[in-house]
């Protein structure tokens, strides 16, 4: 149990709460029958009454990763589906200037007059193949999604100033990158300037573990000027080939979920999220649950700003209807009806109140051992 209250553990043991409340004083607490105690402190009482706590597995029907990891439609056809690129490095070395740049040059489908709208991530198209990156600055999506589970980036484009070198934030990236297991591809930045000393980023970049393929290493160095638009061609190309080794595969043909990139509230349009779909395809009128919220698509956009009616995976899109608004890093789940996302998305938002709440009585072994 992850936390009973002292009238639910008495029962349990067949014991009266009197005599829990009593143990619980003799261990210096001041309890009452309806104090919440945590997973800790029941198992030092049951060690007391000679009760081993069985540790019960509950199917819990709110977790939203057990539909998400769900595997009974696995027999539906896998398919390619394009890489999903964060762009890291330490501050002023170039991440915001090479977004825009390759974002500027390679805007999706080319449709002209396309308006880029800033929803998180985008989506471009090189000999064919699509790549998605996500716009948002790559610490924050890696450590606000990496600490909730959430897995969404297939490769990290490593910025490094060549007229700098090898920063605090470099090795911060180097680090978040390779506890993720996420391929790193260096980008050497600012090769434009007479300053610039490629040499002495592969050599500080050596003793952080990553060695070029020149140096007898496996790691792939492009250098660029994200300011001028040099070397980005060459750096795109090394993304789909890291992208083909990894053979990325989603299905098409099952229900959407992914995963919140950001989202906030929208006077006009209410609460408004950009969400990755990482397997299936989202449809406009799609019932579902993110985080701890549900609703219906009631539209979608495409990072073009147009209008969409459905997006298959590694796709972002900008979606309304949800009821609240979701977390980024949340996971996100389409159900077959929406009184099934109805029912999943009220007991989620009803669980995380209750644990608001519980977290604030709760008496944890630490404030049990403090006490006496
Ligand atoms: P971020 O903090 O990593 O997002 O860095 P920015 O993209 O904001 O760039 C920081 C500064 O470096 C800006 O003044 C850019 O114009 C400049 N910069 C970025 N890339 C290059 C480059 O390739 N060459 C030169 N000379 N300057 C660059
Ligand atoms: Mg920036």
């Amino acid at each position: 149990y992850e936390s009973l209250s002292v009238g639910e553990l008495a029962n349990k043991l067949g014991k009266e709460p009197s005599e829990i409340i009593k143990k619980l004083f003799m261990l210096g607490v001041m309890a009452t029958i309806n104090q919440e105690l945590d997973k800790d402190a029941i198992e030092l009482i049951c060690a007391d009454y000679g009760v081993e706590v069985e540790e019960e597995v509950r199917i819990d029907v709110t977790d939203l990763e057990i539909y998400f990891e769900e595997s009974e439609e696995q027999d539906a056809e896998l398919t390619e589906r394009p890489p999903v690129v964060t762009i890291m490095g330490h501050v002023d070395h170039g991440k915001t200037t090479l977004l825009d740049s390759i974002r500027d040059t390679k805007v999706t489908q080319g449709e002209a007059g396309g308006i880029t709208q800033h929803i998180g991530a985008y989506q471009i198209e090189v000999e064919g193949k699509k790549i998605t990156f996500l716009d948002t600055p790559g610490h924050a999506a890696f450590t606000t999604m990496r600490a909730r589970g959430a897995k969404v980036t297939d490769l990290t484009i490593l910025v490094v100033a060549a007229d700098d070198g090898v920063m605090p934030q470099t090795i911060e990236a180097i680090n978040h990158a390779k506890a993720a297991e996420v391929p790193i591809i260096v980008a050497v930045n600012k090769m434009d300037k007479p300053t610039a000393n490629p040499d002495r980023v592969m050599q500080e970049l050596t003793e952080q573990g990553l060695v070029a393929e020149d140096w007898g290493g496996d790691t792939i160095f492009v250098p660029i000027s994200a300011l001028k638009g040099e070397g980005i061609d060459q750096l795109l190309e090394m993304v789909l080939l890291v992208a083909e080794v990894g053979e990325l595969k989603a299905r098409k043909d099952i229900n959407a979920r992914g995963t919140v990139i950001e989202a906030q509230l929208d006077r006009g349009r209410g609460s408004v999220a950009t969400l990755l779909v990482q397997d299936g395809t989202l449809r406009v009128g799609d019932p579902i649950v993110v985080g701890n919220t549900y609703g219906r698509v009631r539209a979608m956009i495409n990072d073009i700003g147009r209008r969409v009616k459905e997006a298959g995976p590694s796709t972002p899109v900008e979606i309304t209807g949800l009821s609240d608004v979701p977390q980024a890093g949340d996971r996100f789940v389409v159900f077959e009806d929406e009184k099934t996302a109805r029912q999943i998305g009220e007991a989620r938002a009803g669980e995380a109140l209750q644990e608001q709440r519980v977290e604030k009585t709760r008496v944890t072994l630490d404030n049990l051992f403090d006490q006496m």
